[in-house]
């Protein structure tokens, strides 16, 4: 069993933001930074132009490998592992590692961000790897020349499709309203993309294929009717839900799911135990109030551990005074 100060669980702009400060206030956190999903929901993203100070934009993964040096730097140990069990007795948080690592921590900040949504229809999953994803920089590059659809209007279903109409000879971009959700600038870009093309007020109905994707059957939302689009790629890109599991049984979550936490605080109901990043937020949700959310939680902690701190000094204080042998009288 390691005992620390500080255990940040999560590698998103959130958690290394956490551990930057924490590093730098000599907190010494370990990052439990996952083992697949190190770097976070960032990882597999291309370009980020509204992250400030990079007026060029920056690639993703650039961004959060840059996060994590400048963590390291400050003195955070970053742990490729994932949790596998967390336990919050304030005082001495327990955390175990699917490698087996255990730790203590007077203080922990949660920082586990999102996973991405399903549409939770038969084939999805079994097709999952075989034509259906959730990542278009990760399985792009396999769909040269195919025809593709893009599920979700948000800004990273277009974000997804725009990307995916450099491989693809066609992008089909099925999203359930009329109004697309993204931003202006999203659909500016968009727009300018002649591969791209919309089918809207409309939902996936069914999926097809044994081995790998062959079609869709598309349902128009306000008419009912049906019609059959033979794409080999489908990427899901409708949203995420924040990862509670590990905690969800110990913590209060709000009606949305998303973990609650005192006002504009990161603190949790537990004692020593923060919160930041999307794990929270089901407004914003940006890589920069994830990392704004991530700093707020290391400043929480800090002065946590640091009232801690000074309270132990006292109770040390007290008890030396209370079993000082009193000095002679007339001394
Ligand atoms: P989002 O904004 O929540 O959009 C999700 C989209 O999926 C919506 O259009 C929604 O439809 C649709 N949807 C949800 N559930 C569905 C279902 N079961 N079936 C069909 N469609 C469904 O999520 P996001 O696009 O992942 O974006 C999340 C956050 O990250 C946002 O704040 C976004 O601005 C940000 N982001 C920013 C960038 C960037 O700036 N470069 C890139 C990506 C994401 P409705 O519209 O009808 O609800």
């Amino acid at each position: 069993m390691t005992d620390t100060q500080l255990v940040i669980i999560g590698s998103g702009p959130a958690g290394y933001t956490a551990a930057v400060y924490a590093a730098r206030a000599n907190l010494s956190p370990v990052v439990i930074a996952g083992s697949v999903t190190a770097g976070g929901e960032l990882m597999n993203t291309t370009d980020v132009e509204n992250y400030p100070g990079f007026p060029a934009g920056v690639q993703g993964p650039e961004l959060m490998e840059s996060m994590r040096e400048q963590a390291e730097k400050f003195g955070a140990e970053v742990i490729y592992d994932d949790v596998s069990s967390l336990k919050l007795n304030p005082g001495a948080h327990e955390i175990e590692t699917a490698l087996g690592a255990r730790y203590t921590a007077q203080a922990v900040i949660l920082a586990t961000g999102s996973a991405y949504r399903e549409l939770n229809l038969p084939n999805e999953k079994k097709l999952s790897g075989h034509g259906v994803s959730w990542c278009a920089t990760c399985d792009g590059f396999f769909f040269r020349n195919q025809h593709i659809a893009v599920i979700g209007g948000g800004d990273s279903a277009l974000e997804e499709a725009t990307f995916l109409t450099r491989f693809a000879s066609k992008v089909t971009l099925i999203h359930r309203r009329q109004d697309l959700r993204a931003s202006q600038a999203m659909q500016d870009r968009a727009a300018a993309d002649e591969k791209l093309e919309y089918l809207l007020d409309s939902e996936v109905a069914e999926i097809h294929g044994d081995e790998a994707l062959t079609g869709l059957t598309v349902r128009n939302t306000v008419t009912g009717e049906t019609s059959e689009l033979p794409v080999t790629g489908m990427f899901v890109a409708i949203g995420s839900d924040p990862r509670t599991s590990l905690f969800a049984d110990q913590l209060s979550l709000r009606a949305d799911g998303y973990l609650n936490v005192e006002g504009r605080t990161s603190k949790t109901a537990v004692e020593g135990v923060f919160a930041a990043g999307d794990v929270i937020d089901s407004v914003y949700r940006q890589a920069i109030t994830a990392a704004g959310s991530g700093c707020s939680a290391a400043l929480d902690a800090e002065h946590y551990l640091a009232d801690l701190e000074s309270a132990a000094k006292q109770s040390g204080a007290k008890a030396a005074d209370a079993t000082a042998i009193p000095a002679p009288v007339g001394s």
